[in-house]
This record gives C-alpha cells, structure tokens and sequence, in this order.
C-alpha cells in the first residue's frame, strides 16, 4: 500500500453543514420545490447550451447573472416572482462550520501531511467561505474552480491540485461528499474517502492513512 502523504479535500459538504440543509432551507422559506430549482437550471442549461452551475463555477458567469437567468426560468415555471437576489444569503445562512473535520485536518497538517483544498466554488463567495475557517494557515495549496476555469469532476483539475501540492496522485488522499468526484479522483490515481457523515468520514481517512482511529 502506498504511504499516504497529502490531505486534498473538498470544501462544501465536507467541511460545512451537508449543502442539502441549505436548499432545504430554501425550499421551506420560499415555497420553492427543488424539483422546480432543478427544471430551471434544466431550462437555462438548454436555452444557453450550457449548465449554468458548471458556467457559474467555472467563473465564466457572474453570480448576479446566474441568479437572474435562474430567476427568469423560475418565473416562467412557477408563475410568481422568487428573490433570487436574497438567494446566496439565505443559503449561507443555513450552513454551518463542520469543526470535526476542520480539526482533524488540523492534527494531520500538525503531523506533517501536505494539506490542500479542491473546491468547486463561486468568485462571489470567496470572503464567505475563507471566513470559517484559517484556511490558508491549514492548506498550503487551495485550487478553487472559479478561479482556474474547470471544475470537478474533469480530471485535469485533480492533475492541477496534485502537481501544486508536488507529490504523486497516489500518494494523495482526496475526500469530498459527491460520488462523482470521488470516482473520478480515483480514476487519476489518487486514495479517495467518500464523505457521507462525519463518524464514517473520520474512520475511513484514519483506515486509508493506515492508523487506528484516535
Ligand atoms: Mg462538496
């Protein structure tokens, strides 16, 4: 078994409250239906050819932008207006700071594992998500989708994050709570956890770094 010798972890999901709490919360304030978010985004994905999530994390639309076209496609849907404009709000507002996590990969980066971050983002929330925790005092790299064009799960930003961090993709231990990256963290070689819950997430890290659990 190769030794393990970096942490890249995801940031939402992973080190945050699970991101579904937040469309929840959203659904309940609102009235809004997931299903009908998920017919917009399907609306504006086919009117502009392209997803406008994937645009939104990739930087290429602004976030004011993405909430109007997803505003405009609601409207459409569901006949009334919906405040867009306070959407980013209120979906910040429901998502706490996971602090197991945050202090586990305290420990590790104190034991002498290379630390870095993964995270498909927006530009817009920059300040909101560095703000919950030292980031840059525990990651020494952070590769953020908005700002180097392309998200996870392409490959070639697993391949950017392994060559920041200098170390083979084997010996990086990559953790986020979408299958897809998962799998595909794993297709480009790298040891993979797949974050379900916090009990489950700690003892598989410890399993992969080969370590009982403290
Ligand atoms: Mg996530």
């Amino acid at each position: 078994m190769t030794e393990i010798r970096a942490i890249v972890s995801d940031f939402g999901g992973v080190l945050t409250s699970p991101m579904i709490g937040s469309f929840l919360r959203i659904q309940e304030a609102w009235d809004l239906p997931l299903e009908a978010l998920g017919r917009a985004m399907q609306t504006v994905t086919e009117r502009d050819g392209a997803n406008p999530l994937f645009e939104l994390e990739c930087g290429r639309l602004a976030e004011a932008e993405f909430l109007a076209k997803l505003g405009d496609a609601l409207r459409d849907e569901l006949g009334r207006d919906v405040p867009m404009h306070a959407f980013t709000e209120e979906m910040w507002r429901a998502l706490q700071p996971n602090h197991a996590v945050f202090d586990l990969f305290c420990t590790l980066r104190d034991e002498g594992y290379r630390m870095a971050l993964l995270t498909n983002n927006v530009r817009e929330w920059e300040s909101r998500w560095r703000s919950m925790f030292p980031i840059d005092e525990v990651f020494e790299v952070v590769v953020d989708s908005a700002f180097v064009g392309m998200r996870k799960p392409d490959p070639r930003i697993y391949e950017l994050t392994v060559g920041r961090v200098g170390l083979p993709a084997e010996q990086c231990l990559f953790i986020d709570d979408m299958e897809i990256n998962v799998t595909a963290a794993q297709d480009v070689g790298m040891a993979a956890v797949h974050f379900r819950e916090n009990e489950q997430a700690i003892a598989d890290i410890h399993a992969a770094l080969g370590r009982d659990a403290a």
